[in-house]
């Protein structure tokens, strides 16, 4: 691998921003630590920080936490050093932040999007794990970077910290952004009503690790990306005593029950990949009680918007029949989406063309990403008002699956994608 931007001096920087973020995952929407640590990094560099209400607007926030999340979330945050008057600035829904670099002499529009949150899942603490030996491991009981945004944190400020000292190198503008809550799909539709995707020329986005991709790999044509909708439902019926009273309940429970079932025999769609999961049901208060209230979270995907809608249709008929069924009524909320997205022929050419003089010899790959990427809400929205956008895949060697305990990915990747996307702001915006 060529570097001409990242330096051994960097390369280390990177690393240590990685661990700092490791440390302290927070789950989306409640990156207090994170974002404090974002600003406080940008602050030192040339150019415009954007947090709080300066970033997002009180509009579209899909999939806010509970109160009682944000509570326990400020709390720990500021245990960890953030100021109280920061936690205020940027709670309820206003996480996250953009840098934007304006330099001299007019050119195009440049974003890069790097995404923030953690993830409730509980990090190993086997001897094993890297983390964990290297003295990294989650400080944040329940919670991990179990996706690799900490390398997308890293990777994102090592990109201002080059920016910043190439700015008399680069004409246009490039707006850094660090997205909240990307798991779940929820916080880039915020972002596009912002404002700081308007006037785009150009939208990049990239994630670490996702499957067989090795180290020093990059799949610069990625595509497959799932569109899906996320459903939080609440089946709202009666209580009664379970034996004396039975007749004059109203079960959501059963309810609850009827439609996961049902949901579950939606036909496929004929030609597209289709998929429904309801992941969590929470119902009841006692045995000798007929529930009254079933919490549950489900989701659909489909290859494109088409198969999508359909599925979620579909759900939506199921869990109001079931509800019918028992004389019950449901609550239904949306709580997160994604689109199918196709990257840019002519960009992904144009990056396999920088990262071959980078990387003699390295694997350019075609992938497919066949998940779901809240990038797309920003990319489809920007290609509507004219820019073009790309997805990178930079591959990692990972000691275990992306969302369990022992994830973790090869460092060096972070350089990688580092000197990639600066090697990109240059190929566009060089003075
Ligand atoms: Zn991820």
């Amino acid at each position: 691998m060529i570097y001409n931007f990242v330096d051994e001096g960097l390369k280390s920087e990177i690393i240590n921003l990685r661990r700092v973020f490791h440390k302290k995952p927070e789950e989306g929407w409640c990156e207090f630590y994170t974002t404090y640590q974002i600003v406080q990094y940008l602050k030192k560099l040339n150019c415009t920080v954007y947090y709080g209400h300066n970033f997002l607007k009180p509009g579209e926030r899909l999939g806010l936490c509970s109160d009682e999340d944000f509570k326990v979330s400020a709390q720990r945050a500021q245990k960890q050093g953030v100021p109280e008057e920061f936690i205020k600035d940027v709670t309820n829904g206003f996480t996250g932040a953009a840098a934007v670099f304006k330099f001299k002499n007019p050119g195009p529009v440049c974003v890069f999007r790097f995404d923030i949150d953690g993830l409730k899942v509980e990090e190993s603490t086997d001897k094993e794990h890297k983390p964990f030996s290297d003295g990294f491991v989650s400080e944040n009981n329940g919670f991990s970077h179990a996706c690799g945004h900490d390398g997308h944190i890293a990777a994102g400020l090592a990109l201002c910290s080059i920016l910043s000292k190439e700015s008399e190198n680069l004409k246009g503008e490039i707006r850094v952004i660090f997205q909240p809550a990307e798991e779940g799909c929820r916080g880039a539709s915020a972002v596009n009503e912002s404002g700081f995707i308007n006037g785009a020329n150009y939208v990049f986005g990239g994630h670490i690790g996702i499957s067989t991709v090795k180290t020093g790999e990059l799949a610069a044509i990625t595509d497959g990306f799932l569109a899906t909708t996320k459903l939080d439902m609440v089946f709202k019926g009666k209580s009664a005593h379970a034996a004396n009273s039975p007749h004059l309940g109203k079960n959501a429970m059963l309810a609850a029950a009827q439609f996961v079932l049902a949901s579950s025999a939606i036909p496929r769609f004929g030609d597209k990949i289709t998929s429904v999961n309801t992941g969590i049901f929470n119902s009841g208060t006692g045995r000798n009680i007929i529930p009254d209230r079933a919490y549950l979270k489900t989701e659909t995907r489909g290859s494109d918007s088409e198969s999508n809608t359909y599925v979620c249709d579909e759900v939506i008929r199921r869990a109001k029949g079931a509800a019918d069924m028992y004389g019950c009524e449901v609550e239904i909320n949306t709580v997160g989406t994604a689109c199918s997205f196709k990257s840019d022929f002519e960009l992904c050419r144009k990056a396999e063309k920088i990262y071959s003089q980078m990387s003699k010899g390295a694997a350019l790959l075609e992938k497919s990403f066949t998940a779901s990427e809240d990038f797309t809400n920003i990319a489809v929205y920007a290609e509507k008002n004219g820019a073009k956008c790309a997805y990178f895949t930079f591959g990692s060697n990972l000691a275990g699956p992306h969302h369990s305990s022992n994830f973790d990915f090869d460092e060096e990747t972070l350089f990688i994608e580092t000197e990639f996307m600066a090697r990109t702001a240059f190929d566009i915006l060089r003075n």
